[in-house]
């Protein structure tokens, strides 16, 4: 896998910037929320902290308020008692008039002063005075300050010396009240002489009412004096009276500053925090939206990027992994880029050809690179052919695609075709050639002919087709063998191209089969000359290995623009006038002629005729009787098959044969023939045989063992009572597939000659080696017979070997006496000719054999 640029792992860990800013607006928020937290817990502190110190200053005013309060009692009971006419009026002896009348220790105390009690408790500490919120009362000190009184008493006393005065708080009727007493002394009152009683004890009781609180409290500044309740006695602000608070407690409201403090501050920053979470909502929803936007363009900026970076990695990959190199010119023309494929490919330096014209490298077949590339119009998606040199000095091609640059410059791709051009030449060729022979094919010499019939041939200047097919070559390649076969085949072709000269062309379209198409010829003459040396040149004998090779060939001529002036018909022409030529005899050449046409033209309607003929029962058979030569006596028949064309009479087989041969009709040909002659010989005497012809290609294809076997099947005739003539083609062909129908026809128990010996190889193996049973000499060795000695001493040679080899001989073709005299003289066993029987229809045979029923037949004179 390629690495990734370094750009696409960074966009692909990026977090999205709404998720950023909403991570960094929440810390913001925590933050501020803290902050507020903060603010508001300072506020709470300093709330309290101020609290705290106005309790501890209230407490503090308290105390002196209830000091001041202590004091000024003390002052004024000290005011009273140390002083002499106190002493005079109130201790000597008890002065009510002076003290209450005149009001010197009097209501005024009440009323000024607010002292609810004064009391003069004398020396034997018996109340001898008492004013009782302003009156003048008998009531006992001891009735208002109890079990309190002796300790005040002695107290007071304690201080008479020093006129000291004492105060204590005690309650009074469930409230507070401050005594304050002092002995009363003569003071500084030196007309007055002291006793020694104990002094009397001056004391003021003044109970702490609730207004009187408050406005103590007011002059103090302390808010709200007044009794602590019992629930306020838990709490703070209290402040007790007396020794253990015997005299009750004392509460207040201290100022509570963080009241103002909280009230203000906290909805300030309740309302600050508000504002800020509203505004940090909106910038949420702001950012947000931003941020989306910015996301959305940096996804797609991602996308891009990424994209980008794909097909970069892609455009790296495909530049280094094809076998394409990349390249770029400026508008000069020169290499601004070549890919690293460029080295691997051509082998050349990307260091050298940087800089250098692109002209230098390559060529067009038609010019620079730059002209091409310059072409007005020129399609972007047609590439050019360039070659260039590799290092080696190896000529390369390359295919070049082109586009043009915004900057007038060209950037396209290189393609080394070198080695597709090379092979599609070779395909090319090899499509065009006979891989044999090295000559053209059948289809190189259509695109030639085409070519050549396109310049227009003219009767003074012919376009020549010679059609040349190799006589005897067949048995070359079956007898020995196809490489043998092949070595003929390639020196012929060689021999041909000799003689032609250059721009004339020989094709060879088929096994032996070649065409010559020739431009330089003028008139007859000149091609005649040209068919002799061709046939002379062919056969000159070829050595193939120990042994000689003797070919000869046919020649089919037709010519252009006199014949025809189409490729396909002159090549059917010249093949027709190939077909004359072989038909001619071989060895010899032809040209074509008008009424060749019509011959063929016959031809084929013969083989449609054919072709009706078998099915609707035209044929007919003929038999020649066949007769032993010693004693003269029909031994049996040749069936010999005719046609009955409604039109043309009598056909003759040699007519009709070789067509239903050609044409695959010679299977059902030759079974109407099989199974006809079987059925008419079944009728005959027994020992009358009956000889049917087969054609070689029933060996070929075709069930022949079957065939044969369900027509003795169907006429019941007994085997060895027919006899199956074949000629030597057969075993030419498929020598090993031959001899195995052979035996396994003889081991049905039919007889098998060989026909027409002589006329082929005549080779005497095969007689050896298949199984025949009787041979039959071509009768071509008795019409022969007289004008040389040389024949008869073959016929006698062929029947001494016939005999040598157990085989029935039979002469065909006897035509006179002579012929007979001497078959008999050289032993010959049977014979068959016109001498002793022309071949018969079945009427004609069946009197020949009811006459010679039982007799031997005399032979003709
Ligand atoms: P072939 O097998 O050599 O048959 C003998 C031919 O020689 C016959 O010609 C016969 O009429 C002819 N002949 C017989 N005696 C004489 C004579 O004294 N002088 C001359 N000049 N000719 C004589 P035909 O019937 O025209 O047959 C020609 C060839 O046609 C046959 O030659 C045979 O090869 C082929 N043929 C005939 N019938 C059949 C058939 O049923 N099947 C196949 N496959 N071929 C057949
Ligand atoms: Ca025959
Ligand atoms: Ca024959």
């Amino acid at each position: 896998m390629p690495e990734h640029p370094p750009s696409v792992l960074g966009l692909a860990h990026r977090r999205s910037s709404v998720s950023i800013i909403r991570v960094s607006l929440f810390k913001f928020v925590g933050l501020l929320t803290g902050v507020f937290f903060l603010a508001g817990y300072l506020i709470l502190y300093l709330a309290h902290d101020l609290d705290r110190n106005e309790e501890i200053e209230s407490a503090f005013y308290t105390r002196k308020a209830v000091q001041g309060l202590e004091k000024s009692i003390s002052a004024t009971v000290k005011d009273y008692a140390f002083w002499g006419d106190a002493y005079k009026h109130l201790h000597a002896r008890v002065d009510t008039d002076w003290a209450y009348v005149r009001q010197n220790v009097g209501p005024t105390l009440y009323t000024d002063y607010g002292f609810q009690g004064i009391f003069v408790v004398n020396a034997t500490d018996q109340t001898a005075y008492a004013v009782i919120d302003g009156q003048l009362t008998s009531d006992d000190a001891c009735g208002w300050l109890k079990q309190a009184l002796p300790d005040i008493l002695l107290k007071a006393r304690a201080g008479a010396e020093a006129e000291t005065p004492t105060t204590l708080f005690i309650n009074i009727g469930g409230r507070p009240a401050l005594v304050g007493a002092a002995a009363i002394t003569p003071g500084t009152d030196p007309t007055v002489t002291p006793d020694d009683k104990p002094p009397s004890v001056l004391i003021f009781v003044d109970i702490l009412e609730d207004d009187r609180l408050e406005t103590l409290g007011k002059d103090y500044g302390v808010d709200e004096l007044r009794i602590a309740t019992a629930a306020e006695l838990q709490g703070r602000s209290v402040l007790a009276l007396g020794k253990n608070g015997v005299a009750g407690s004392l509460h207040w409201e201290p100022p509570k500053p963080s009241e103002r403090l909280l009230g203000l501050g906290l909805p300030l920053i309740g309302i600050a925090a508000l504002l800020v979470c509203l505004m940090a909502w909106a910038i949420l929803r702001r950012t947000t939206a931003s941020a989306q936007a910015l996301d959305a363009s940096y996804d797609s900026l991602q996308r891009s990027q990424s994209a980008l970076a794909i097909s970069e990695a892609r455009f790296r990959d495909v530049a280094e992994a094809s076998t394409d190199w990349i390249w770029e010119i400026d508008r000069q023309g020169r290499f601004t880029y070549l890919s690293e494929r460029f080295e691997c490919v051509s082998g050349l330096s990307r260091h050298d050809w940087l800089g250098a014209p692109m002209d230098q490298l390559l060529c067009t077949e038609l010019g620079t690179v730059t002209q091409w590339l310059c072409i007005p119009n020129r399609r972007p998606d047609i590439s050019v052919q360039c070659r260039y040199v590799d290092p080696k000095g190896q000529p390369r091609i390359t295919r070049l695609s082109a586009r043009a640059m915004a900057d007038k410059g060209f950037r396209g791709t290189a393609t080394d075709v070198t080695e597709e051009v090379e092979s599609r030449r070779r395909i090319e060729f090899l499509s065009q050639h006979d891989s044999l022979t090295g000559l053209p094919n059948r289809t190189r010499l259509r695109e030639f002919l085409d070519g050549k019939l396109k310049t227009q041939p003219t009767a003074e200047r012919p376009l020549v087709m010679l059609s040349l097919d190799l006589d005897r070559f067949k048995p070359v390649n079956d007898l020995l063998g196809h490489a043998a076969g092949d070595a003929v085949l390639s020196e012929i072709s060689r021999r041909l191209a000799n003689r032609v000269r250059h721009g004339d062309l020989v094709a060879r379209i088929g096994g032996d089969e070649f065409v010559l198409i020739l431009t330089d010829l003028k008139g007859q003459d000149e091609v005649e000359a040209l068919c002799q040396r061709l046939i002379e040149s062919i056969e000159r004998p070829i050595q193939v290995g120990e042994q000689e090779v003797f070919v000869s060939a046919s020649i089919g001529i037709a010519m252009a623009p006199t014949d025809a002036t189409e490729a396909t018909e002159l090549l059917r022409y010249a093949d027709i006038a190939l077909y004359e030529a072989k038909s001619g005899g071989r060895n010899t050449w032809r040209f074509y002629a008008g009424d060749m046409n019509s011959k063929i033209v016959e031809r084929r309607r013969l083989e449609s005729d054919l072709r009706f003929a078998i099915k609707h029962g035209e044929l007919r058979l003929h038999f020649q009787p066949r007769f032993r030569i010693a004693d003269g006596k029909m031994v049996g028949a040749e069936a010999l098959v005719r046609w009955q064309h409604p039109e043309r009479g009598l056909i003759p087989p040699d007519t009709f044969i070789p067509i239903a041969e050609e044409t695959g009709l010679i299977l059902a040909l030759s079974n109407w023939v099989l199974e006809t002659a079987l059925r008419y010989a079944s009728s005959w005497p027994d020992q009358l045989f009956v000889s049917v012809n087969l054609s070689p290609t029933e060996f070929k294809r075709g069930s022949l063992v079957e065939r044969v076997q369900r027509a003795l099947h169907q006429s019941g005739i007994e085997p060895g009572r027919v006899e199956l003539e074949i000629t030597e083609s057969v075993m030419l062909e498929d020598p090993q597939g031959a001899l195995e129908i052979m035996r396994t026809l003889k081991r049905l128990g039919i007889r098998i000659a060989m026909d027409d010996f002589g006329t082929g190889y005549s080779s005497l193996s095969y007689l050896r080696t298949f199984p025949f049973d009787g041979l039959k000499i071509d009768r071509s060795f008795l019409s022969r017979l007289g004008a040389t000695d040389d024949d008869r001493s073959v016929i006698e040679a062929i029947v001494g070997l016939g005999h040598a080899l157990s085989l029935t001989v039979t002469a065909e073709g006897i035509e006179t006496q002579e012929h007979l005299s001497l078959l008999r003289s050289v032993l010959c066993d049977e014979g068959q000719g016109y001498f002793l029987s022309r071949p018969l229809d079945t009427d004609g045979f069946s009197a020949l054999v009811r006459v010679t029923e039982g007799a031997a037949l005399t032979v003709k004179p």
